[in-house]
């Protein structure tokens, strides 16, 4: 399956509601007042939130009373110019090329959020592209955490570091970039422990992670992303700021978007956090990590049947 491909079939939910919305203006051209609110109701579904909606529906109304008829094919346009300039700058990409070597990459989130799954996905991914992955499985607090890991491991042929169940997740952290700094990994993937951002004892276990890194690289970690469920919609914003100012973030991962319809909460996140979104989880299986691509998103997303080309 290509990109493309992947990304239609884990956006279908949003895209749905979507088209089904955008679906009158193919017929008569014209716009009406309940258009513009099914159009309304439709990006509240999806979860773009009330700024994004509101701009999407100016930008039509303005079009609207320019050219006083509009097509199907020119209202999505006009979606997708709006919604490509909030995008601009979302699109992370992780340099092969940095100096640093291993470049750490540490994964935090809430439970369930699919930091480990994450892990699992991303080293198979990188190892699939000729890199050197060595991965800590440092949720040394939930019991099944690592041996869920270790599971990964062995059935992606994946090296994992790891410690016993309640041992010091910096000590892992710590063991597993000495290991991989002597085999010269490119990659070092860290698993931490889900943790509720109001458990400051968790935080501080979090940060503890880092500043015993950093005695050994003061870089450490080169990515801090935040694994978000985006199935929870906008409901991660608020987990997303509170890891932002305690652990300081420079990128995301949103998960499970596949069999939701809330595949515009990627649009408010990133709004509100401007920081860049790099994978997306769209399935459980190895290969349903994508690199988060605008243009393949507002494809998928949007309805493309009646757009004959890019914005
Ligand atoms: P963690 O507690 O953050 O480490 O979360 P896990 O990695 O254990 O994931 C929690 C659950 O979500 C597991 O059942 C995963 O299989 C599932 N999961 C993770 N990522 C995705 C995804 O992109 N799509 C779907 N459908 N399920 C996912």
């Amino acid at each position: 399956m290509g990109i493309f491909e992947k990304f239609k079939s884990g956006f279908r939910k949003g895209s749905t509601v979507l088209q089904s919305a955008f679906s009158h203006f193919s017929v008569g051209g014209k716009i009406s007042q309940e258009d513009l609110l099914e159009i309304e109701e439709a990006f509240y579904l999806c979860d773009f939130g009330p700024d994004t909606t509101e701009e999407v529906l100016q930008a039509i109304n303005t079009a609207f009373r320019a050219e006083k008829e509009l097509k199907g094919e020119e209202v999505v346009k006009i979606a997708r110019v709006v919604l490509s300039r909030i995008l601009e700058g979302s699109e992370g990409v992780l340099n092969h090329e940095s100096t640093a070597s291993p470049q750490i990459v540490c994964l935090v989130g809430v439970n369930g959020s699919g930091k480990t799954t994450t892990c699992a996905k991303l080293g198979h991914r990188l190892k699939e592209s000729g890199s050197s992955v060595l991965i800590g499985a440092c949720d040394t607090f939930r019991a099944a955490a690592t041996e869920q890991l270790k599971d990964w491991g062995t059935r992606l042929n994946l090296e994992v570091i790891s410690g016993h169940h309640g041992s010091d997740a910096a000590a892992v952290a710590f063991d597993a970039y000495s290991s991989a700094l002597a085999k010269e990994c490119t990659y070092l993937l860290l698993d931490t422990a889900g943790r509720l951002h109001v458990k400051e004892n968790l935080m501080d276990e979090l940060a503890k992670l880092k500043r015993v890194l950093q005695k050994r690289e003061p870089e450490a970690p080169h990515q801090s992303w935040l694994v978000v469920d985006g199935s929870t919609g906008t409901n991660g914003l608020a987990q997303a700021k509170v890891f932002h100012q305690k652990f300081g973030l420079n990128g995301l991962v949103v998960t499970k978007l596949d069999g939701t319809s809330k595949g515009g909460a990627l649009v408010s996140i990133y709004r509100e956090l401007g920081i860049p979104i790099y994978y997306l989880g769209l399935g459980e299986q190895p290969n349903d990590l994508q690199a988060f691509s605008v243009e393949a998103y507002l494809d998928s997303l949007l309805p493309t049947s009646m757009v004959s080309t890019s914005a």
